[in-house]
């Protein structure tokens, strides 16, 4: 099996990870950070960018930027609330109510797996690079409280880049590997994990390589950028009560304030006050208008105190579901980048009495546990065994709308559970089989997850007919569902991707215009890059040429010399003319009279202090068969007519005058 590389899909930010003999490592990308942001862009030319270049445009170019996807991901329009749209690029319904991003760069719209899936792919050509290997499969972390519909769509964005998902592991349960994994000892870990956009708590016994998940609970819509939305507000609202402007209509505007109120709140979890400063940031009627603020902590945690109210039930819900009370548990594992808050690392020790561990680096404690996830699955990490749950009830609804649980919320995974069902009026044909996810009593406040139908029930009365109904969760938490008429063995089965915002129809079509599209952007890739081998080689030898005299004189090496230069001008003429199909070999012959040239001035340096070397510049004329190279050293190129001559099958060797043993 090839390597798998551990992913953690953050909404702000994403990191990989891999192991690496036997310890898991984060692979820096490569613009070398270790995190790369989850945002995707399109230039004006249409051009694609991931990560930190997208981040960079994301004022200028708001439109065409996109961030914060994951909060999007596996989300129909309804369920979208007004924070989640309130970014500045168009986000839309399509007409099976599904999310759609609109670009106007490239007049396309995306489903927001299609932009995930393109951070997927950088993250992986980052790591290829890096290994200097190719990667087919690799374990992807997703909230633990994502549900079925986010799961798939989170497998669907892997798909879409390429790659196989081995495995799709909860955060919370990756920070636990990644916490717990060189540990024998026995201990009740809780894990809080507040990221950009998700919120998850889980409470687990790590004991001598054996995870055991008990509860798990969160919120897939409360994170950071909830936080940095109340700054926002406090900065738009005030501007608005002084010069009538709502800047959150103006996307440049509300971008600009997005990222001062991210910065300012990043910066309050380190000092106590922050100013905040946005010049020309619109244009009232007596000419530009500023933002001037100052912004305390204890005024940023007043505007936030419902939030930290929303952290407290998940955690009180999984310690009832656990079992545990909070005096049993041993450590508290915080992760993803707002548990820097000073508000939010208090909140957690009103719960939980321990000082948390701060062993672990919440911007990476994911993807590492993801890549030892990874080692356990390729068989490179034994002894080691992870037992997670589903985070919320599966069931369908029956008569009276009301949800029927089938499998329980916090049951360990993989698991398969059925029950037998029958229908509700005589002779009636078929059955429905609607799936829900969920907590409520009445299906219809749950999540929707699918429905189909069995049909060819014979005639019978009410109540005769037997139904028998299997849920199957697999190691992923993904479900499959079946149905079975006991009377006549029939059958029907499926995948449920009710929520996914792709079917696969779409993905077939979006994978097959992405295998046309690289293949020409790797023909772009590559003409860009053999441009700018030849342009760095060019400078390269400006400076040997320049060394060269500065070191030997103009008569120094002249053969060599003459080389550089006469491949230098053939490289710079097929610049010049853009001919890159004859590039690549004047780049090689260039590379070849430069490597003559370097050994001569290498040579010249161990002769430096060699009393014959004055003799030999002073020859001048005469240098050219006395102090030839040929004779100096054991160079076997000439590169004259460039051509390979073995100078060591060369009569010329024996006539030799200067044995080079003397030089040495
Ligand atoms: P993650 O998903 O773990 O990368 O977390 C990203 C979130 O953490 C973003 O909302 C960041 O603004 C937030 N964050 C990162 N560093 C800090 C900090 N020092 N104080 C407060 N929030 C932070």
């Amino acid at each position: 099996m090839g390597r798998i590389v551990g992913i953690d899909l953050g909404t702000t930010n994403s990191v990989i990870g891999v192991l690496e003999a036997g310890r898991p490592v984060v692979i820096a990308n490569c613009e070398g950070s270790r995190t790369t942001p989850s945002v995707v862009g399109y230039t004006k030319e249409s051009e694609l960018l991931v990560g930190q270049l997208a981040r960079r445009q994301l004022v200028l170019n708001p439109r065409n930027t996109f961030s914060n996807l994951k909060r999007f991901v596996g989300r129909s329009w309804d369920e979208l609330d007004e924070n989640s749209l309130s970014v500045a690029y168009s986000v839309r319904a399509n007409d099976q109510g599904n999310v759609r991003i609109t670009c106007p760069a490239t007049e396309r719209e995306y489903a927001p797996e299609e932009l995930v899936g393109s951070i997927i792919r950088k993250l992986i050509d980052d790591a290829e690079t890096y290994l200097g290997e190719s990667i087919e499969s690799a374990v992807v972390t997703v909230p633990a409280y994502f549900n079925d519909a986010q799961r798939q769509a989170t497998r669907d964005a892997a798909v879409l880049a390429g790659i196989k998902v081995e495995r799709i592991l909860n955060e919370p349960t990756a920070a636990a590997l990644a916490y717990g994994f060189d540990r024998s000892s026995s201990s009740r870990v809780l894990v809080f994990d507040l990221g950009g956009g998700t919120f998850d708590v889980s409470l687990m016994r790590v004991s001598n390589g054996v995870f055991d998940v008990k509860s798990t609970c969160g919120d897939t819509q409360l994170g950071g950028n909830d936080f940095d939305q109340r700054i926002v507000d406090w900065l738009a609202e005030q501007f608005l009560k002084k010069n009538s402007i709502d800047l959150r209509r103006d996307r440049q505007a509300l971008q600009r304030l997005s990222e001062a109120a991210e910065k300012a709140k990043q910066e309050l979890s380190g000092v106590q006050s922050v100013p905040i400063s946005l010049p020309f940031i619109a244009t009232g009627k007596d000419g530009p208008l500023h933002i001037e603020a100052n912004l305390d902590r204890s005024k940023f945690e007043s505007l936030c105190i419902d939030l930290l109210d929303r952290l407290l039930l998940p955690v009180q819900t999984a310690l009832s579901d656990s079992g545990w009370s909070s005096d049993d548990i041993d450590e508290v594992v915080l992760v993803g980048g707002s548990t820097r808050m000073p508000m939010v690392q208090q909140l957690v020790r009103t719960l939980v009495p321990n000082q948390p561990s701060q062993s672990v680096n919440p911007d990476e404690v994911v993807a590492i546990g993801a890549a030892v996830q990874a080692g356990i699955l390729s068989g490179d990490l034994r002894d080691l065994l992870l037992n997670d749950v589903t985070p919320l009830s599966l069931g369908l609804e029956t008569v009276g709308g009301l949800m029927k649980v089938l499998i329980p919320r916090n049951t360990p995974i993989p698991v398969r559970q059925s029950d037998v069902f029958s229908t509700s009026v005589a002779n009636q044909p078929s059955v429905e089989i609607h799936v829900w996810q969920g907590e409520r009593q009445l299906a219809a406040d749950n999540k929707s997850l699918g429905r189909f139908r069995l049909s060819g029930i014979p005639p019978a009365p009410r109540g005769v007919p037997q139904v028998q109904v299997a849920f199957d969760i697999d190691a992923n938490g993904l479900l499959e569902v079946s149905a079975t008429d006991r009377t006549t063995g029939r059958k029907q089965s499926v995948n449920i991707n009710g929520g996914s915002n792709l079917n696969q129809d779409e993905i077939n079509k979006i994978l097959a215009e992405a295998k046309s599209k690289a293949n020409d952007d790797r023909r772009r890739r590559a003409s860009i890059d053999s441009r700018n081998n030849a342009l760095t080689l060019v400078a390269q030898a400006e400076r040997r040429l320049r060394d060269a005299a500065l070191e030997l004189g103009p008569y120094g090496a002249e053969r060599q010399q003459r080389a550089v230069e006469i491949s230098m001008r053939d490289v710079q003429d097929l610049l010049d003319s853009n001919n890159l199909k004859e590039l690549e070999l004047a780049v090689s012959s260039l590379q070849e009279a430069l490597f003559g040239l370097n050994r001569r001035l290498a040579a010249e340096k161990r002769t430096d202090s060699n009393p014959l070397q004055g003799i030999k510049n002073t020859f001048g004329s005469l240098k050219d068969e006395l102090f030839s190279d040929d004779y100096w050293d054991d160079d076997p190129w000439d590169y004259s007519n460039r051509d390979y001559i073995d100078r060591r099958n060369s009569p010329r060797r024996d006539l030799d005058p200067w044995d080079n043993d003397i030089y040495r």
